[in-house]
């Protein structure tokens, strides 16, 4: 095995999610940096996996990257796995990455499951533009500045939530960023996944009377829904329309450059037209 960091992505639940070259690496490398042994234990045993484990994790991290290091520096090569997921996505990494980039030694990656690319995905909403946040601030006045300054992303936005949290936070959410389509996608891979999806408002409503989900949890939030015209632009567009064109003409028209409902429109039209002799007979469908 060439010297080199490996960064290898593990399932989020299913251990058939692993690749083959996630496997034929952690079979082949000297050593396995990970959060937990025994949780990384269940993996290795799972796909009969040998190597030795050594625990990188938030609290011995300042120790443990310098003995990292120095092996690579002997020539050996070290896989970085978190419990579940991809490595440095809200897991520990980040700052051994730097280290290993600064030694001037290969950091190689071996893409794999993520929850939050698998909650996008499966949401419904726009993945055009989509921006990752992770976890949220536990308390309610924290998180609601958040939500307040993400409220004008023009993007769909991914969470990552504790379950006990989830009711309160997706109220908040509603509160400050609009009531947006959203959903929240649990336990993805594993016997219970369940994706929910519906508006903040309504999916906080159903998390409220049911109580907190089990399992764990991403929250996808959709862009902010377009500002509607103002009905007194729709008046000042049907006027000008209306003074040379049909009503159905009109309508339609004002209808496509709004995004208004056409029923809507049609209802607005008639209601201007005793000033400009609109022929209500005509069918609005
Ligand atoms: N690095 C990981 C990844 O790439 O998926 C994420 C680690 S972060 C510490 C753990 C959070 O990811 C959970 O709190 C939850 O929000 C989300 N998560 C992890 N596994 C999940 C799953 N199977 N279903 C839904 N969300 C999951």
């Amino acid at each position: 095995m060439d010297r080199g960091l490996y960064v290898v992505a593990t399932p989020i639940g299913n251990l058939a999610d692993i690749t083959l070259r996630a496997r034929d690496t952690l079979r082949a490398v000297d050593v396995i940096a990970c959060e937990d042994t025994r949780v990384t234990g269940r993996l290795l045993r799972g796909h009969s996996i040998a190597t030795p484990m050594t625990p990188y994790h938030d609290h011995n991290a300042a120790q443990v990257r310098p003995q990292l290091i120095a092996r690579l520096f002997k020539g050996e090569s070290v896989a970085l796995v978190c419990d579940a997921g991809t490595p440095l996505i809200s897991d520990p990494g980040y700052r051994l990455i730097r280290a290993v980039i600064e030694a001037g030694i290969d950091v190689i990656p071996l893409p794999g499951p993520s929850a939050a690319m698998a909650a996008l995905v499966v949401s419904g909403l726009p993945t055009d533009r989509f921006m990752f946040v992770g976890f949220l601030p536990a308390k309610s006045a924290a998180r609601s500045r958040v939500f307040a300054e993400l409220a004008s992303i023009k993007a769909t936005i991914l969470f990552f939530e504790s379950p006990k949290r989830l009711p309160a936070c997706l109220s908040d959410m509603a509160e400050i960023m609009g009531d947006r389509p959203a959903a929240v996608a649990r336990e993805l891979t594993k016997t219970f996944e369940q994706v929910r999806r519906g508006s903040l408002a309504s999916l906080a409503e159903a998390y409220r009377v049911e109580g907190p989900p089990r399992g764990e949890v991403v929250i996808v939030v959709g862009p902010p829904l377009e500002e509607r015209a103002s009905m007194e632009d729709v008046d000042r567009q049907l006027r000008s329309m209306l003074g040379t064109l049909s009503l159905r003409d009109a309508v339609d028209r004002v209808a496509g450059m709004t995004g208004m409902n056409r029923r809507e429109v049609y209802a607005r039209a008639l209601g201007l037209g005793e000033s400009h002799s609109v022929r209500p007979r005509e069918d609005a469908d």
